[in-house]
C-alpha cells in the first residue's frame, strides 16, 4: 500500500457523497459528462483573501495565468487581484479579454517580435529575458510608433531552498544574470523605453517558509543593488511567487502568514533605493490548485495477478501532474477519492487507479486504500485546479477534451 497526499482542506472533512461549491460531484457529472474538471471559484477567492490579509501593504498579487486561463475561471479572478502575468501571446489576448484595467505583465524565454509588439500595443509589460530581446522589443516599439514597458527579468544568484523547480542560482534560459542586469537597465533606458523594474522569480512549489522568507529577503537584497548599480529607481519589484500546495504523503501546508509577517519586517527595513518602489507577488498554483477537482468515471474493475485495477475514463491526457509525468522525479499519488464515498472506510488490498490510455505511463493512483467501487461511480482527483487541462497533452490518443466548469 502507498499512501496518498493530504486531501485539501474544503474536502477532507466531508463524508458520503462529495460536495463542491456545495454541488453534488455525481450531479455534475450527470449534468456535464465525464470527464470533468469542476473549480470552486469560492475557493479561489478565500485564497487571496487570505494573501491579502498576511501579506503587508504595498505588495501587489499578481496571477500567473499559465497555470489555469479557463476564461470563466479569470473572468471571476482578475478583479480580485493587482495584475495578471501572461507567458505567450495567446495568453495575452486572454488576459485582455477580461481586464483591460488590470496591469499586464509578459514573461517567458522566446517571445517572437508579434508577440512583443502586442505586448506594446496592449501597454503590457515585458519582462525581458536577454539582450537581444530587449533589441527586439525597442525595435518593435520604434516600429508602432508606441514607448515600450519593460522590465528585467533577472536570473538571480540566489536560488530558492526545497523548491519544486528551482529558477535560480545556475545557468538559465530565463532572464538576464544577475551580472549583467544593471548595465541592460541603463541600454533601455537610454533606448527610450519605459522602465518598470525588475522581474526576480527564484523558484516554484514551495512549502518551507523559512526557504521563502530567505528567498524574499535575499531578492529584495538583489533588487536593491541592482538599482544602485544602474542608478535608477525601479517602480516595481516584483519578487517572484513559488508559493506551493500540499500535493503529497508527508507535504505541509505552506504558513503564508508567516512569509508575510517576515516580508512585512524586510520591506520596512529595505534599502532607500527601493523606498518609493512597489512590489508584487506573483501566484498561480497556490491561487487555484486546491479549487480544482478533476471527476472521471470507472469504466472497468478488475484484477491482475492479485492487484485489483480501476479502470477510468480520464487519464493523464487531462490530468497529466497526477500521472507523475508532470516535472515530478518520483511517481507520488496525488490524493484521490470516491466521489460518492468519501470518509467511507477502504476495502481489502492496494487498487491502482489508471487511466484509458493504451500506456503504463497512465496511473493516476497507484497502489492505494480505496473503498470499495464499481462501474459508473466517479473518482474525485483532488488538487486539479493548477497545471491540469492546459498542461496535458489532450491530442494524445484521440479521446476527447475534459469538460471544465467553474462553480
Ligand atoms: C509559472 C510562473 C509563475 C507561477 O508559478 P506557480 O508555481 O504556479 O505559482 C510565476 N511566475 C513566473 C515567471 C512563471 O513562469
Amino acid at each position: 500500500m502507498k499512501p496518498m497526499g493530504p486531501i485539501p482542506p474544503a474536502f477532507a472533512a466531508q463524508t458520503g457523497a462529495l460536495t463542491i461549491g456545495g454541488r453534488d460531484a455525481a450531479a455534475l457529472v450527470a449534468a456535464h459528462g465525464a470527464p470533468l474538471f469542476v473549480y470552486d471559484a469560492a475557493l479561489v477567492a478565500a485564497q487571496v483573501a487570505r494573501f491579502r490579509a498576511a501579506m503587508p501593504a504595498g505588495v501587489d498579487l499578481h496571477y500567473a495565468i499559465k497555470a489555469n486561463p479557463l476564461p470563466v475561471l479569470l473572468a471571476r479572478v482578475a478583479p480580485l487581484v493587482d495584475g495578471l502575468d501572461v507567458a505567450s501571446a495567446g495568453e495575452l489576448a486572454r488576459a485582455l479579454t477580461v481586464g483591460a484595467g488590470a496591469a499586464i505583465s509578459f514573461a517567458g524565454p522566446g517571445k517572437r517580435d508579434d508577440e512583443l509588439e502586442a505586448a506594446i500595443r496592449a501597454g503590457a509589460t515585458i519582462n525581458l529575458e536577454s539582450a537581444g530581446e530587449a533589441r527586439r522589443a525597442l525595435a518593435a516599439g520604434e516600429r508602432l510608433g508606441v514607448r515600450p514597458r519593460v522590465a528585467v527579468r533577472v536570473n538571480p544568484d540566489l536560488e530558492l531552498r526545497g523548491s519544486g523547480m528551482k529558477m535560480g542560482g545556475r545557468a538559465s534560459p530565463f532572464g538576464v544574470d544577475a551580472e549583467q542586469a544593471a548595465a541592460l537597465v541603463r541600454a533601455v533606458i537610454a533606448g527610450g523605453a519605459d522602465w518598470r523594474g525588475f522581474h526576480i522569480f527564484a523558484g516554484s512549489q514551495a512549502l518551507d517558509a523559512g526557504a521563502l522568507i530567505e528567498t524574499q529577503g535575499a531578492t529584495l537584497a538583489l533588487a536593491a543593488r541592482l538599482a544602485e548599480e544602474a542608478g535608477a529607481v525601479p517602480p516595481l519589484v516584483n519578487l517572484g511567487g513559488g508559493f506551493g500546495v500540499p500535493y503529497f504523503a508527508g507535504d505541509v501546508a505552506l504558513d503564508v502568514e508567516a512569509v508575510g509577517a517576515a516580508l512585512g519586517e524586510a520591506l520596512a527595513t529595505r534599502a532607500a533605493v527601493l523606498r518609493d518602489s512597489r512590489f508584487a507577488i506573483e501566484l498561480g498554483r497556490w491561487l487555484v490548485a486546491e479549487a480544482g477537482v478533476y471527476l472521471t468515471r470507472i469504466v472497468d474493475v478488475k484484477e491482475s495477478r492479485g492487484e485489483r485495477f480501476v479502470v477510468v475514463d480520464g487519464g493523464l491526457h487531462h490530468q497529466l501532474a497526477a500521472s507523475g509525468n508532470f516535472g515530478t522525479v518520483v511517481r507520488r499519488n496525488y490524493p484521490l477519492a470516491v466521489a460518492g464515498r468519501m470518509g467511507a472506510a477502504a476495502g481489502d488490498g492496494a487498487v491502482s487507479v489508471v487511466g484509458c490510455l493504451c500506456t503504463p505511463l497512465d496511473r493516476l493512483g497507484d497502489r492505494i486504500a480505496l473503498p470499495p467501487a464499481s462501474e459508473g461511480e466517479v473518482i474525485a482527483i483532488f488538487l486539479a485546479g493548477a497545471y491540469g487541462a492546459t498542461a496535458s497533452p489532450a491530442a494524445f490518443l484521440g479521446h476527447p477534451p475534459a469538460g471544465e466548469i467553474v462553480v
